[in-house]
């Protein structure tokens, strides 16, 4: 486990692959990391649907990165959209609310995937920008990170990105770049599920008063 604050002993600069979800998640983890780490991203998103989505926000990942560090030491890496490997884990689970196990499930295939790609290329370490979300459990993010490098034998950087105010920045960032930023995480089923938010919010608020004057 290596340290996201820190640089490496001996102070050499590692090669980190980060995975990323989106553009404005990618943001404040690159600002953060790239003090003492080389990033690349490493788009794989088999869980966004419709295709049109997953299109989106890989570009604006890229579109993001020009303008960021128009210098291109940050690579991005678009890997294939693999919506069967979702569809599998996402299988007799669609009805569990997120950060449940089927989010834990796709964690891990998205960053059990990162580690492979990072460990075939020759990084130094893996890791992932999910823990900048509120939404989602850096515990078991961690937890799966360790797991994959007992199995892999390659470092996981420890992934805690939404400390340190660090949402908060990947906001700001946002408006900076004026990123595109979803309001639901990524598959069929939260974008379900934030839909059924709204028309409850909208629903919850009150009518016209039918004493009003016309
Ligand atoms: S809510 Fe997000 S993390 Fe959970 S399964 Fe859907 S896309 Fe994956």
């Amino acid at each position: 486990m290596i340290d996201p604050d820190k640089p490496a002993v001996g102070g050499a600069r590692l090669k980190v692959l980060l995975h990323i979800c989106c553009a404005p998640c990618s943001s404040a983890t690159l600002e953060r990391l790239q003090e003492h780490f080389d990033v690349d991203f490493y788009f794989y998103n088999p869980n966004i649907e419709p295709y049109a989505e997953f299109e989106k926000r890989a570009g604006e990942a890229e579109r993001f990165v020009r303008a960021f560090r128009p210098d291109g030491g940050v690579r991005v890496i678009v890997a294939d959209y693999d919506h069967e490997a979702f569809e599998a884990i996402a299988r007799g689970r669609k009805d569990i609310p997120e950060k449940g196990e089927r989010c834990w499930l796709c964690y891990a295939l998205r960053m059990r995937q990162a580690a492979l790609y990072a460990k075939a290329h020759g990084y130094d370490a893996f890791t992932t920008s999910l823990s900048i979300s509120p939404h989602k459990s850096s515990a078991k993010i961690n937890e799966i990170g360790m797991a994959l490098e007992a199995e892999l034998g390659i470092p996981f950087l420890w992934s805690d990105f939404k400390k340190k105010d660090g949402y908060h920045r990947s906001i700001q960032l946002s408006k900076l770049y004026g990123l595109y930023r979803q309001d639901w995480c990524g598959c069929i089923y939260s974008r379900r599920e934030r839909e059924r938010q709204k028309r409850a919010r909208a629903a919850a608020l009150p009518g016209p008063d039918p004493k009003a004057a016309p």
